[in-house]
């Protein structure tokens, strides 16, 4: 496989960052997942977007042009011969060559950029979405500004431990209450009809599935709300699902062992997943 780093395009084996780079060091650095659907790139512009607004909000400049960015992620699809899959890119404050915690200058600390993909055969014909997944709650530890995609993904990674030793497929986390998202991806409920998610804040992440999968609901006349709910109000819905860039909407069938409806996927939330991945395939790059 092929990987791009800090503007080498190299065999996995060759690419090397150094040790004193902040993210090894300090989850210093932010990250993008763009999944490819027949070599094409879904919302490329969603998360060029986002990224720059992550990097801001760390008092980081984008390290290349938008039009650049998206010339590597095309370089890596065709070189790597990706039909379906997903694009990782990481960018970290770069490696000052001492450990401090004071951020680098950055007019001498260069930003390390690295991309890689996976291959996903079929990515979006997952049997998973014909059966659904089974979630656990679990309480929200993580830090305050999960609007911001930094690398600091130890406790999803906990999250998800937890979810496969008690025979689940992932948890949904909950903060005073409520539920504020899952370890790698929004949550969603319907109710009375509606489509409920959690309002956008710094507790969640704003993510570019969740923005889309909401435009197209209203476009079809579907109601959304968007406010938070509880793990009760949820076990009671009519359906329940998820979003991100690799699993598209996702029917969520069981929550901390109680079946949603009849246990089996909803037809509104296959009928989103059907509407997100025709319209996100018509705009792909
Ligand atoms: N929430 C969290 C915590 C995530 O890590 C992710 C994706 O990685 C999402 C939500 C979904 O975001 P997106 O639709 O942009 O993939």
């Amino acid at each position: 496989r092929t990987v791009y780093v800090n503007g080498e395009y190299l065999p996995e084996t060759e690419a090397k960052v150094s040790i004193f780079d902040r993210a090894f060091l300090m989850a210093d650095g932010v990250y993008e997942v763009t999944s490819v659907l027949g070599g094409k790139l879904i919302d490329f512009e969603g998360h060029a977007v986002r990224l720059e607004r992550s990097l801001g909000e760390l008092d980081m400049k984008m390290p290349m042009s938008r039009e650049a960015l998206l010339e590597v992620h095309r370089e890596l699809v065709r070189t790597n011969e990706i039909t379906d899959g997903l694009i990782y890119l990481q960018v970290t404050r770069g490696a000052p060559g001492d450990r401090d915690f004071l951020f680098p200058d950055p007019e001498t600390t260069e930003p390390t950029v690295v991309l890689f993909t996976q291959s996903k055969p079929g990515l979006a014909n997952s049997p998973v979405a014909k059966t659904g997944i089974r979630v656990i709650s679990i309480d929200d530890l993580r830090w305050g500004r999960r609007d911001i995609k930094t690398v600091q993904l130890l406790y999803p990674s906990m999250g998800k431990m937890m979810a496969q030793k008690a025979g689940a497929d992932d948890a949904w986390m909950v903060m005073d209450g409520k539920v504020t998202e899952g370890t790698s991806n929004n949550a969603y409920i319907i109710k009375d009809g509606k489509i409920v998610t959690r309002e956008l804040s710094t507790d969640i992440l704003h993510g570019i599935t969740r923005a889309a999968v909401l435009r197209f609901a209203r476009e079809a006349q579907m109601e959304v709300e968007e406010r938070s709910f509880t793990i009760e109000e949820a076990q009671q819905a009519e359906e329940a699902f998820i979003t991100s860039a690799s699993s598209f909407v996702m029917p969520v069938v069981q929550i901390d062992g109680t079946k949603i409806g009849d246990g089996k996927p909803g037809a509104r939330t296959a009928r989103l997943r059907e509407i997100y991945l025709d319209e996100s395939l018509k705009k792909a790059v």
